[in-house]
């Protein structure tokens, strides 16, 4: 069983930019137009999914369905738990990146 709040983690905490990027060569062609994130939509072949900021979804305005980083991993062949393992991967190695990146946090006080 695979647990609610880490797949909840995996859809918002992973920037789809991050996965796309991550995806390389096997990912969707993408690029940032008006402050907004897009990539080619894997449904329709249009350049029109657009990564909603405030919620980590990615809605294609030509066909109009709505996308997270399991669906875009699911579109590209992958099984629900390949997808939700290699997700879980970068997930982490963001959050690493994003910490190395703030002054740490105040230690511990037990
Ligand atoms: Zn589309």
């Amino acid at each position: 069983m695979i647990d609610a709040d880490l797949l909840r983690r995996l859809r918002n905490d992973l920037p789809m930019a991050v996965t796309i990027a991550a995806l390389g060569q096997q990912g969707p062609p993408s690029k940032m137009s008006e402050g907004y994130f897009r990539f080619l939509c894997p449904r329709c072949g249009e350049m029109r999914a657009t990564v909603n900021p405030r919620n980590n979804l990615a809605h294609c305005f030509c066909c109009k369905k709505n996308l997270n980083n399991i669906d875009l991993l699911l579109t590209l062949d992958y099984d629900f738990r390949s997808a939700v393992a290699i997700l879980e991967g970068w997930l982490h190695h963001y959050q690493t990146q994003q910490a190395k990146n703030k002054t740490p946090p105040p230690q511990d006080q037990k």
